[in-house]
């Protein structure tokens, strides 16, 4: 049974109950190594599951349109204090629905369409909203991108600077959704200066890194930090916009009444509630854990023959270039979950495949790391990978994911028992 338990969604709608009992069941039993997934709290799950879902409230604490402010503006206050007190931030705001349009707030608060946009492309490990042609921000916005060098799998900030002093680009964002290695804020800050550029640091994947200091914060070198509060961080779907006191207002104004109209407030709170969790002392050793465990399982992947890209880890990400394997990334990431082990395809830096059909998978360690793994189950866990991936028949790939549950009988899932 859930814990919380759903009897009222169990009576009212068995249907509804019996798939989530079931998505909560392969939670329990995978190996979760989706790099911008993991599992919340409890208290988070509760929160997200409250009566401040029944509120409407437009607007910013103190200037609302809408009556009965007076609960959903503390919570708001209260999550904006903790997102400051954390990061150590002059500004936040806590109402974006999620990443994609957080970003999408920074540049209506920034630029005009038409304008120079620079963003890490996307096959390199960037994200859709740094200016990717199929997003609506690689649509409106003049976007160029950059990407990482062929032979180390890293950005380069000599080629960075060349392409922003030879197009002048407005707004520069860094970061990305498959990136392995520490970003250079303080290069990158330096860089957007030269060329009088806005610098966003999109710290979507490594936020809890950032708070538990695990990862150098973008704090005094980016002007702008944009993140999401569901990957490292471990809170609610929900993303927030953090800045200097200067960018508050427009963005503020971006997101209502620029994109948004109300608040989620349930999830707002859910948010609080993370925030709280990632100031408490256990916060910066799970932190500390998650760059661990991804050292420890990328040796433990080397060891085994697979190709990193730029040969390593230094966060909570592994990129595996299957390029010397018999397999692509999807098969791969099939068969692997069959055997119990849950991941995704991803694109390489240089792809020979296509982006639906790639060459690499890619690896996270804070969900399995919120559950309890440690170093000492890396090597187990690259072997069971290692197994898969080589698998010729199903009956390899059911015998892993039966030794997979084995393990995780013994780590407890918060939020399900
Ligand atoms: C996940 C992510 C986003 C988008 O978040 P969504 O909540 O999925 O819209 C934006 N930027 C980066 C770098 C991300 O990793």
């Amino acid at each position: 049974m859930h814990q919380p338990a759903i009897p009222h969604l169990a009576a009212a709608d068995p249907d509804v109950a019996a798939l989530v009992e079931g998505e909560a069941r392969r939670q329990y039993e995978k190996v979760r190594l989706i790099a911008s997934e993991n599992y919340v709290s409890a208290a988070v799950l509760e929160a997200t599951g409250t009566v401040l879902t029944n509120k409407y409230s437009e607007g910013y604490a103190g200037k609302r349109y809408y009556e009965g402010q007076l609960y959903v503006d503390q919570v708001e206050a209260l999550a904006i204090a903790r997102a400051k007190d954390l990061f150590g931030v002059e500004h936040a705001n806590v109402q974006p629905y999620s990443g994609s349009p957080a970003n999408l707030a920074i540049y209506l608060a920034l630029v005009n369409p038409g304008d120079k946009v620079m963003g890490m492309a996307l096959p390199a490990g960037g994200h859709l909203t740094h200016g990717w042609g199929v997003s609506a921000t690689g649509k409106w916005f003049d976007a160029v991108q950059y990407g990482v060098r062929k032979d180390t799998g890293r950005v380069d900030l000599d080629e960075v600077r060349e392409l922003a002093l030879a197009e002048r680009p407005k707004l520069i964002f860094c970061g990305g959704t498959a990136i392995p290695r520490t970003i250079d804020f303080a290069g990158f800050a330096e860089i957007a200066r030269e060329v009088d550029a806005v610098l966003v640091a999109d710290i979507a994947h490594i936020a809890g890194l950032v708070a538990g200091g695990a990862h150098p914060s973008p704090v005094g070198h980016a002007q702008i930090i944009s993140t999401t509060t569901h990957k490292t961080l471990r809170g609610p779907r929900g993303a927030m916009l953090m800045s200097d006191a200067q960018y508050a207002k427009p963005l503020d104004k971006a997101v209502f009444p620029g994109l948004q109209g109300g608040p989620h407030n349930h999830t707002t709170a859910a948010i609080a509630v993370a925030l709280g969790e990632a100031a408490q002392p256990g916060f910066r050793d799970y932190a500390a854990a998650i760059v661990a465990n991804a050292r420890a399982l990328a040796e433990a992947l080397v060891e085994r023959g697979f190709d990193l890209v730029s040969g390593g880890t230094d966060n909570h990400l592994i990129l595996v270039d299957l390029g010397n394997k018999a397999v692509a990334g999807k098969p791969a990431a099939r068969a692997l979950d069959r055997a119990g082990i849950e991941l995704n395809y991803n694109s390489v830096p240089f792809d020979p495949r296509k982006p639906f059909d790639p060459s690499g998978i890619r690896l996270g360690t804070a969900a399995i790391t919120t559950r309890g793994l440690g170093v000492d189950q890396m090597p187990r866990l690259a072997e069971w990978i290692d197994r898969a991936i080589a698998a010729g028949d199903e009956a390899e790939t059911d015998a892993i994911a039966a030794e997979v549950r084995e393990l995780l009988a013994g780590y407890p899932m918060p939020g399900w028992s």
